[in-house]
């Protein structure tokens, strides 16, 4: 079975590459294309990880209209992004999720990053509504140390183990496990790697960014360093040119931004905020643009406007003279 949807999916990556050759592309200063949109839906979330970036957010006042996602989708649909991720605070918790999902065009690829505590009772009626896959994140399979990175209420470990098997029944495939590289979980990795490989899911490693100097940064070097020996072969993604290690059936794709100017200058992401701005680059909140309308003619030009804002965060070699050509 899993075979089998692994080929599917391989087809359809193939079936988008080629199609992608025909589409109208954003492609900014530095040379890069955008092919896809972060939106983040609400604020709201029912954890409280210690290390949280909240998208890069900073004191959004409002949340942003079920309109106004389906409007900035259909836009960035036009100007040749091909996949959407929802994201937040937690995703799960907008009541109009499954329908804002049926209304994205599609052709989209659609997925959605979820600390997937809610995830049990929404995946099949998700699945249904047209969303293609998630990623959830799980920072440890030991309840005292996913209690001390999340603050989560009891309880809530066993629910996010649930929701992932409704999103296998769902076929929200493939699933991504994202895992922040702490001290508290570093050694844990081999596990969290059985884990994947158990339930054929994707291991996500991210490195932390430590935006509050929390000094709990995991050694996700020497993790790397490790796979790269264990492992039977490596792939090398476009996207941040992210590393995936293949070994003994399971597959682990690390996500190394700090100083690294290969993630940004292969960047392929614009972002929208929760309260419906156009977010640039991640680590950066002084080059927004506020979105206001739902006019789809003006969201393009806005998002234009907001693809030749992007600059490589960690890119100085990068120059728009220098660019690698559109
Ligand atoms: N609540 C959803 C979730 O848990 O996936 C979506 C929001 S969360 C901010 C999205 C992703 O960002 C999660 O995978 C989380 O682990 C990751 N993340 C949050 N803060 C981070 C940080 N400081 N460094 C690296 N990744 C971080």
């Amino acid at each position: 079975m899993r075979v089998w949807r692994a080929a599917i999916y391989a087809n359809i990556l193939i079936l988008e590459a080629t199609l992608a050759a025909f589409m109208p592309t954003m492609v900014d200063s530095f040379g890069r294309k955008v092919t896809g949109l972060r939106i983040a839906l609400t604020p709201r979330c029912n954890l409280k990880c210690i290390y949280c970036h909240h998208e890069g957010e900073v004191k959004p006042q409002r949340e942003i209209s079920g309109e106004m996602v389906v409007s900035v989708a259909r836009a960035a649909a036009d100007l040749g992004v091909r996949s959407l991720k929802f994201t937040g605070g937690e995703p799960l918790l907008r009541s109009d999720l499954a329908d804002l999902v049926s209304r994205i065009p599609r052709g989209l690829d659609i997925s959605l990053t979820t600390n997937g505590i809610l995830l049990e009772k929404q995946a099949m009626r998700l699945a249904d509504a047209g969303l293609d896959r998630v990623n959830v994140s799980l920072d440890s399979l030991r309840p005292d140390v996913y209690s001390a990175i999340t603050g989560c209420r009891e309880g809530d470990l066993e629910r996010v183990l649930a929701g992932i098997d409704a999103a296998n029944s769902a076929g929200l495939v493939p699933i991504k496990l994202n895992v922040v590289v702490l001290k508290m979980n570093e050694a844990e990795v081999p596990q969290l790697i059985e884990f994947a490989r158990e339930h054929g899911l994707i291991l996500q490693l991210i490195e932390l960014l430590d935006l509050h100097g929390l000094g709990v940064s995991g050694d996700i070097e020497a993790i790397e360093r490790g796979l790269q020996a264990k492992a039977d072969h490596v792939r090398t993604r476009e996207m941040h040119r992210r590393k995936k290690y293949f070994l003994d059936g399971a597959e682990v794709e690390v996500v190394r931004p700090m100083d690294n100017t290969e993630f940004c200058a292969n960047c392929t992401r614009l972002r929208v905020t929760s309260d419906g701005k156009i977010k640039p680059c991640l680590l950066r909140s002084d080059n927004l643009i506020e979105i206001g309308t739902c006019d789809c003619e003006r969201i393009k030009e806005l998002l234009q406007e907001a693809n030749m804002r992007r600059e490589p965060y960690f890119g100085k070699v990068l120059t728009p003279a220098k660019s690698k050509g559109s």
